[in-house]
């Protein structure tokens, strides 16, 4: 039983005072893959550092499994991490590199044999077991790190930014690979990363930080539809989504949204006004993703009260998709539209919105309305 919790936990390095994450409280379930995700500087990897017990809590308490784990050293916490930087043995081999940490602990010399070549065979380094990490690739590299963290075999693995130094294609692979060993050890994972592609497609759940708290926590189709806030909605999709300030005006007992001195004006929902009542003659922020938004010569319907004329300022070619950057007057917005649309560029164009599918966000503390 593998659960990880934190409770309470705040971290205030000194000298400096600096609040690196303010009063935390999480599970990670048993085998679950938990992801941190956040901008640079939002305490994620002290987070996950106070987890390993590299860094100590100024308060609050961690917990592995049923136990308190917070005085305990690295060593005793049962746990196994993989970095950025791979942290391997230059002079070492990729076999003394995987089999060390097992050496220290004084394991017999034939269970540290089954196990590196066990985890050599699951992560395809067979036959490089005897080369030094300088004449290994960054993926092969990263392999041999994660390699060294299974052979523990530990309760928990904790990842922090391990792809950010591979190129795109290899961070893909390792990505795929990453999901695999997950599927294949049934181990609980906790994974850094700033890259919400990584965290839509790795984690079970994610986490997502700022400025030393957590947003929300869910999974990756929750966040992605379900944001509680402008925060999360904003960092979470690609392009992300686009937000636009104006009004909710109501005119014949029905709801409609008023773009501040610019060519947005559609009809919300019926479903959506019970929530909306509030904000009637109010500042809101409406937002949209780009693919809610339809080019009309495309689009399966084309009520009036939902098409807005926008103007094309730049076609962006992206090959199976084409992202528009249209212009309300007031606010860009960027629509993802087909792979073979190409409007001509500084013409109107008119568009659809997909109102079921938009987002309404309190304009003074950007909480989701609805
Ligand atoms: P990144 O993605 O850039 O690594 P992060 O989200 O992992 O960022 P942390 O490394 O956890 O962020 O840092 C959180 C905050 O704590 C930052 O403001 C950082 O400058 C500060 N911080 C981190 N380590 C220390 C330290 N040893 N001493 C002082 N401040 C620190």
């Amino acid at each position: 039983m593998a659960r990880v919790s934190l409770r309470k936990v705040t971290k205030i390095f000194s000298p400096g005072g600096v609040v690196a994450i303010k009063d935390i409280t999480l599970g990670v379930e048993n085998k679950e893959f938990m992801v941190f995700l956040g901008p640079s500087g939002c305490g994620k990897s002290t987070t996950l550092r106070i987890i390993a017990g590299l860094e100590e809590a100024t308060e609050g308490d961690v917990y592995i499994g049923d136990k308190l784990v917070s005085n305990l050293p690295p060593k005793d916490r049962n746990i196994a991490m993989v970095f950025q930087n791979y942290a391997l043995y230059p002079h070492m081999n990729v076999y003394n590199n995987m089999a060390f940490g097992l050496k220290l602990r004084k394991y017999p010399m034939s269970e540290i044999d089954k196990r590196v070549k066990e985890a050599a065979g699951i992560l395809g380094l067979g036959k490089l077991l005897d080369r030094r990490p300088r004449e290994l690739s960054g993926g092969q590299r990263q392999r041999v790190a994660v390699g060294r963290a299974i052979v523990r075999k530990p309760l928990v693995f904790l990842f922090d930014e391990p792809l950010s130094n591979l190129d795109a294609k290899m961070r893909v692979q390792m990505r795929t690979e990453i999901n695999r060993l997950h599927i294949r050890l049934q181990a609980t994972m906790i994974y850094v990363t700033h890259d919400q592609t990584e965290a839509m497609t790795l984690g079970n759940r994610i986490v997502v930080m700022d400025e030393g708290i957590i947003h929300q926590i869910d999974t990756p189709a929750a966040i992605y539809d379900k944001p509680v806030n402008k925060f999360v909605a904003g960092f979470i999709g690609s392009p992300p989504m686009n937000f636009v300030e104006g009004k909710i005006i109501k005119k014949d007992s029905k709801f409609y949204f008023d773009e501040t001195d610019g060519k947005i004006r559609v009809k919300i929902v019926d479903e959506m006004m019970p929530k909306l009542e509030p904000y009637v003659g109010k500042e809101v922020i409406f937002g949209i993703r780009s693919e809610d938004i339809y080019d009309k010569l495309f689009a399966s319907e084309a009520p009036p009260e939902n098409t807005v004329t926008m103007a094309c300022e730049v076609v962006e070619p992206m090959g199976s998709e084409v992202y528009l950057h249209l212009s309300s007057g007031k606010h860009t917005i960027i629509a993802k539209v087909g792979g073979h649309e190409s409007p001509p560029i500084n013409q109107d164009m008119d568009l659809v919105f997909d109102m079921s599918r938009i987002h309404f966000f309190d304009k003074d503390t950007e909480r989701t309305i609805v």
